[in-house]
């Protein structure tokens, strides 16, 4: 249980009219309240923000980066703490937790060294005399609006990079994770935050969320989320020329050829679509399989579909926990009909209990490229497995998607290997190994519907939260004869 989760609109835990219940998904019971704010406390925080941006982008980038690892230090110290909370509102295993805060760790630690790597150029000039270089500028105010799934990855992997580059912050979190947010924010007042850098409005985002893109004194606006809310409010940005950048959803493919490591490739498919309850944007929904291979890999990925142990991811022994909410569990639910009629249950289908929001892994053969199932995200536990009967075929099969996340090939081929590289169309890709995952120096994102603007994490999280400005010093010191045009 916690207490009543408040805003923190400049460095103060602030109230609002209304609350609601924050819901353990598996259980159904009620983690404690939550304030659910409007226009009136996002503008608050807006208006923190923007006072406490001149004195905070004075501040040296290297200590603005230490504020960063000391942020990290805090979040080591209440790790479990905070894997708990994360477990207990969002559904993922512990262990899930613990990876997922670690991740959030490693993010800090990164970009707190992006402080003092937060150069520019120095480039020549045509003209004698002069020097001219460039250098990084924050933003401004920037909002950052955050999905449930990663509730706390993506808010630090958004938040490190923004606070590096001298951008101060109103965060708005999922409103069904906000118990998470609240942690963070404590983090980040222990790391020392000076107040009105960091602020956190929990509310629905019809509201709290469209003030923060549509404000005039918001500058740049980081989504991650859906493609139906990602679509929209990377118009309204543009129409109001702020920078946007939005990360929504997936469909990934793994394929496995006809000399792939079947029981490697099963396990990597399993993990990739089971893990995190499916509810991953990374998760791996589509198995694209050469049909030599098809009946194998199809039997050792049911196998262990099978073994999974689904239920309250507290609890030790637990593989999948439930579905975030009602709402997702009755998406999954209607998917799972859906896959029934279009192509063959191999296992699962089906609800697990009757408390709580559980799913069971689920495998669907027989699925065409054009089905529901395997052009959809459904965002639950469900892997469709497509027949292919060759490479070609398959790649083509991969990129007939609007998504373009990512995507994972089990192969022994180098050559083929290659050819993948070269033609698939994810903004991240792996070679026998799983579709999921990411590390905290290297670029995370997706291309086509998935993903506009920079990438998030590693050294380009930095492109989004800055702008460049170009310097040029003429040191003459008298009237230039040369011809300036
Ligand atoms: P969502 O419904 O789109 O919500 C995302 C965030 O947007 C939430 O904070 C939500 O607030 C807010 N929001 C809703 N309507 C808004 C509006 N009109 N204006 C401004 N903000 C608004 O997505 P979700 O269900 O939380 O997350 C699941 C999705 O995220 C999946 O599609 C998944 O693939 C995607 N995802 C993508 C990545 C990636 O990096 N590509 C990573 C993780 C997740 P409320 O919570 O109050 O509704």
């Amino acid at each position: 249980m916690h207490e009543l989760i408040k805003n923190f609109i400049d460095g103060e835990w602030v109230g609002a009219a209304k609350t609601t219940k924050n819901i353990n998904p598996a259980t159904g019971e009620s983690l404690g309240d939550v304030v659910v704010s409007g226009r009136e406390e996002a503008e608050r925080a807006i208006a923190a923000a923007k006072r406490a941006l001149p004195e905070w982008r004075r501040t040296p980038a290297p200590r603005r980066g230490e504020l960063l690892a000391r942020a990290a230090v805090e979040m080591q110290k209440r790790k479990e703490e905070l894997a708990r909370a994360l477990t207990l509102e969002e559904g993922k295993t512990l262990g899930e937790s613990l990876g997922e805060v670690q991740k959030a760790i490693n993010n800090l630690e990164f970009q707190s060294g992006e402080g003092r790597r937060l150069n520019g150029e120095q480039i020549p000039s045509e003209l004698p005399s002069t020097l001219c270089w460039t250098q990084r500028e924050p933003l401004g105010v920037v909002s950052l609006i955050t999905p449930w799934n990663f509730p706390v990855a993506i808010p630090i992997w958004k938040l490190a990079p923004a606070l590096v580059c001298g951008n101060t912050v109103v965060l708005k979190p999922a409103s069904i994770t906000p118990w998470t947010a609240k942690i963070i924010a404590e983090i980040f007042v222990a790391a020392g935050i000076p107040k009105g850098v960091l602020n956190v409005v929990f509310g629905p985002g019809s509201s709290v969320g469209q003030v923060l893109v549509e404000h005039p004194d918001i500058k740049a606006v980081s989504f991650t989320g859906s493609n139906e809310i990602g679509t929209r409010l990377y118009a309204d940005g543009a129409a109001r020329m702020k920078k946007v950048q939005c990360e929504m959803g997936g469909k990934n493919p793994i394929i496995v050829l006809e000399d792939a490591d079947l029981e490697l490739a099963a396990t990597g498919a399993a993990q990739g679509a089971f893990g995190s309850t499916g509810q991953r944007c990374t998760a791996t929904s589509r198995a694209i399989v050469h049909s030599s291979v098809a009946q194998e890999f199809t039997r050792l990925v049911v196998e262990k579909a099978r073994a999974l142990k689904v239920g309250d991811g507290v609890q030790a022994g637990v593989n999948v926990g439930p579905c975030v909410d009602e709402g997702q569990f009755r998406t999954v639910m209607s998917y799972l009909e859906v896959g029934k009629k279009e192509a063959k249950l191999a296992v699962g289908g089906e609800r697990v209990g009757d408390k709580g929001f559980f799913v069971a892994p689920t495998v669907f053969v027989g699925v065409k490229p054009d089905m529901r199932i395997a052009q959809e995200e459904i965002f639950g536990p469900v892997l469709s497995i497509i027949e292919v009967k060759d490479f070609e075929e398959a790649l083509r099969v991969a990129n007939d998607v609007k998504y373009g996340l990512t995507s994972s090939i089990y192969t022994k081929d180098v050559s083929r290997v290659f050819q993948f590289l070269e033609h698939i169309e994810t903004g991240m890709t792996h070679v026998n190994s799983p579709t999921v995952g990411g590390e905290a120096q290297l670029p995370f994102g997706g291309m086509k519907a998935t993903g506009v603007g920079a990438r998030e994490m590693g050294r380009t999280a930095i492109e989004f939260y800055s702008e460049w400005k170009t310097v040029y010093v003429d040191y003459t010191g008298a009237k230039r004869t040369t011809n300036i045009y």
